[in-house]
């Protein structure tokens, strides 16, 4: 059963840790011509306009990308998150922020003609959300199906790149490894894949099942990034914000080093971010 609803957590500083990820990643494969199938296999609703009723009862956007946005003047020149803090200006109607864009809203924005985009979304509320927010591009597709199973049967897929986010809920335990049998076959069958997948970080401790079955797949070329907020407490839920990148496009290690390692104290005081590589090149 799905439960889960975006709308309640929508720029919080995971949002912004996975969406300023993003944003640098497709900044990086755009740099090349060649087409690319974009795949976002948990797409939620697309558009958070903040004054909406769940986003406004838990208000994490505050401890999130509100920080960024209050001192966006102070930020502009800032090589790691001026020019997201720019895009994002784009979608506002004024100086205030209005509505926080989810990750259709940022691979759309980086959609190319050459390029495609499928949207799954398996949530029947969410996905009508995200029908009627989503403007319809001829290159874009949106799908009411399981976008786990649907990335697997579209591969290979007909452009010469292909690039996924893998954002569940993880409202099921068995998520996290489910998440890594499809690494699994999407390496076997498209061994360049781009591949995004985020992950929280709880107190149970479950990532480690994402992280070690990585790693005992054999599965090369992964580095993996975390913004801790806080220590873990079993009372205080998701203490930090993970990201695991397949075949990271040449120096994006570096960039996303930069750019995480600026915004974690800007998140929170005591905020730190790690990164490294979780698995070698073969
Ligand atoms: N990626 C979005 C973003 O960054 O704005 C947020 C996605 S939210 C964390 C996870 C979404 O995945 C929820 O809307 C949920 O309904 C949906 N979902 C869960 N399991 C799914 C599945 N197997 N296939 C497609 N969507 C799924």
């Amino acid at each position: 059963m799905l439960a889960y609803q975006h709308a309640y957590h929508a720029g919080n500083f995971a949002d912004v840790h996975k969406h300023l990820g993003l944003f640098h990643l497709l900044e990086a494969l755009t740099r090349k011509s060649s087409a690319i199938s974009f795949v976002d296999i948990h797409a939620g609703r697309g558009l958070y306009p903040l004054a909406a009723t769940e986003t406004q009862k838990l208000a994490e956007y505050r401890e999130g990308v509100e920080r960024l946005w209050r001192r966006r003047q102070a930020l502009a020149a800032e090589p790691a998150l001026g020019a997201w803090l720019a895009r994002l200006a784009t979608l506002q109607s004024g100086p205030a922020l209005e509505c926080y864009p989810g990750s259709p809203w940022w691979l759309g924005d980086a959609l190319r003609p050459q390029d495609r985009l499928t949207l799954y979304e398996l949530h029947p509320g969410e996905h009508q959300h995200l029908d009627t927010q989503m403007t319809t591009s001829i290159n874009a597709q949106r799908l009411h199906a399981d976008g786990l199973k649907g990335l697997c049967q579209r591969l290979p897929v007909p452009t010469p790149r292909l690039c996924a986010l893998i954002d569940p809920s993880y409202e099921r335990k068995e998520e996290y490894r489910e998440v890594v049998d499809t690494l699994v076959q999407v390496v076997r069958k498209v061994r360049h894949a781009v591949v995004m997948i985020w992950y929280p970080l709880l107190p149970a401790g479950r990532h480690l099942t994402l992280l070690e079955g990585l790693r005992e797949a054999h599965i090369p070329k992964l580095w993996r990034s975390e913004i801790t907020l806080r220590e873990a407490n079993a009372e205080r839920g998701m203490y930090g914000s993970g990201l695991v990148l397949l075949n990271p496009p040449w120096q994006l290690d570096q960039t996303l080093d930069n750019a995480f390692d600026t915004l974690a104290p800007l998140l929170a005081e005591r905020a730190v971010h790690h990164g490294e590589w979780w698995t070698a090149e073969r």
